[in-house]
């Protein structure tokens, strides 16, 4: 670990005075070398009090998204150990998806602080400002048969259902397959893309867009998007939830690969699942139909009981399912 992303290890997990001389010991460095790199810290946007006699003290969690932060939050098996972080790029998928064709490993993660071609499914926009929000992609190289790959956007919904009730005490649900919301509008959207070899997956990238600090939403999506800093009045620092996200992640990815199903997660995601118990109308490539979600089961499909009363397994590949009189 660099030497800055250790030092701000240090500076947050002991919450208290830190003094130079430990620092230059630890590191064999000079106390100009620890000023210099205080001084970076600061610049990047950290509070950091400096008190003659006790040393240096990390006063806030401010909102800082870089390597840095990220590498000296993360202390997952696999879920981000290998990590990018962009100021910008196009698309974090496009990233990840080269990355895995240059052989990176299992869990390498790219995030970025903003997108200028973010992308949902069927080729879709998702709106990527600058300086607010989290926008991040997973490589994975699992070991199962690609009709599993789909399963992985529900785990994904999971995790960030749940490091967001966690980190911003807001209510998160899941609109099945690929949308976190809150307070029935979306402030996460999740894009899985496979890339096969014959019958085996050669990697999967999921891609992740939350909406975290944007305190306005693009008037395009005004109608079912929002963001957790509009729905919590709270700011969140990205970093942490992006951690958060991860470590979920990382743990269900293990249920999720070891059951080759959803069977251990199903009650806790059902329990998230907006759609459920409510109409819906079911918007398949090959005829629209309504009916009424009951809940998903272990392949992830959503079964849905349709007007003459029998339950429908939809796949969750190219469907979207939209509430009635609205989005949820
Ligand atoms: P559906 O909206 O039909 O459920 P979807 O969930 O598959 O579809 P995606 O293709 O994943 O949607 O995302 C693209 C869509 O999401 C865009 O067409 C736009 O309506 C909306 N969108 C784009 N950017 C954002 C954003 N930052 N926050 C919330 N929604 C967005």
């Amino acid at each position: 670990m660099a030497m800055k992303t250790e030092i701000l290890t240090l500076l947050r997990e002991s919450g208290d005075y830190i003094s130079g001389q430990e620092l230059c010991n630890r590191f064999g460095v000079s106390r100009t070398a620890v000023w210099k790199v205080m001084k970076q810290l600061k610049e990047e946007g950290y509070i950091i009090e400096a008190v003659q006699n006790k040393g240096y003290r990390m006063t806030e969690n401010p909102d800082v998204f870089s390597t840095s932060e990220l590498k000296s939050r993360i202390r997952n098996r696999w879920a981000g150990r290998e990590l990018y972080f962009y100021g910008e790029t196009g698309s974090t998928n496009t990233d990840a998806k080269r990355l895995g064709e240059e052989g990176a490993s299992h869990g390498t993660v790219v995030a970025a602080d903003m997108q200028t071609a973010g992308r949902g499914r069927r080729g879709r926009t998702w709106e990527s400002p600058a300086g607010r929000d989290i926008y991040f992609t997973i490589l994975l190289r699992p070991e199962f048969a690609p009709d599993k790959a789909a399963g992985l956007t529900l785990v994904m919904a999971l995790a960030v259902a749940l490091a967001v009730e966690d980190k911003c005490g807001v209510e998160a649900g899941i609109k099945w397959p690929n949308d976190v919301v809150v307070n029935g509008k979306k402030i996460c959207g999740i894009l899985t893309e496979m890339t096969v070899e014959t019958d085996y997956i050669q990697h999967v990238v999921t891609g992740v867009g939350i909406n975290v600090n944007m305190d306005s939403i693009p008037e395009e999506i005004r109608e079912s998007a929002t963001s957790l800093f509009l729905e919590s009045g709270k700011k969140t620092a990205r970093a942490e939830l992006l951690q958060a996200v991860l470590e979920r992640f990382e743990e269900y990815y293990g249920k999720y690969a070891a059951d080759l199903g959803m069977d251990s997660m199903l009650e806790e995601y059902n329990a998230h699942l907006v759609n459920r118990n409510r109409q819906v109308r079911v918007l398949d490539p090959k005829g629209e139909w309504e009916g009424v979600a009951k809940g998903i089961n272990a392949s992830g499909e959503l079964l849905v009981e349709n007007s003459a009363g029998r339950t429908v397994e939809v796949y969750a590949g190219e469907v979207s399912v939209r509430g009635l009189y609205g989005y949820v």
